[in-house]
C-alpha cells in the first residue's frame, strides 16, 4: 500500500508523483527554510511542478479537509481520552494544530499535484 508506484508513497515521502525518485521540497520541515519551498519541476524526471499559475489553489480544499479532520479528532481524544473540559481541548487542540500547518500544507500539496500526475517509472532520463 505504501510501496513505490502508489500514491501514498510519492504523498508519504514528498516524493514526484511521475518517478516517485525526486523530491517535491527542497528542503525538509525542520530545517525552517519555508513551508512551501518546491522544486519547479522534478531534479530527476523534469516532471513540472508549478503546471500553471494557481496550480495549487486546489490544494487548499484539501488542507481544508485535512485541518478539519485533525481539529476533530484532536478534540476527539483530548475530551474523551485525557478527560479535559471543552475550553482546554480546544486551547490544546488549536496550539497542536498551529504546529501540524506546515505538515497539513505540504501534504494537500502532494496530495493535489499526485491527482494530476500519473506514475511513470520509465520518465528518469539520464
Ligand atoms: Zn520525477
Amino acid at each position: 500500500m505504501f510501496k513505490k508506484g502508489s500514491k501514498l508513497y510519492s504523498i508519504r515521502k514528498f516524493k514526484c508523483p511521475r518517478c516517485h525518485e525526486g523530491d517535491l521540497y527542497k528542503s525538509s520541515l525542520v530545517s525552517m527554510q519555508g513551508i512551501y519551498n518546491m522544486h519547479e519541476s522534478c531534479p530527476k524526471c523534469k516532471q513540472d511542478f508549478q503546471k500553471e499559475p494557481g496550480f495549487y489553489w486546489g490544494a487548499m480544499y484539501i488542507g481544508y479537509g485535512l485541518s478539519s479532520g485533525y481539529m476533530l479528532s484532536a478534540m476527539v481524544l483530548c475530551i474523551f481520552v485525557f478527560n479535559f473540559t471543552v475550553n482546554q481541548s480546544f486551547v490544546a487542540a488549536i496550539i497542536g494544530g498551529v504546529l501540524f500547518v506546515p505538515l497539513i500544507a505540504r501534504l494537500a500539496r502532494a496530495i493535489w499535484i499526485n491527482i494530476y500526475v500519473k506514475y511513470n517509472p520509465s520518465a528518469i532520463k539520464d
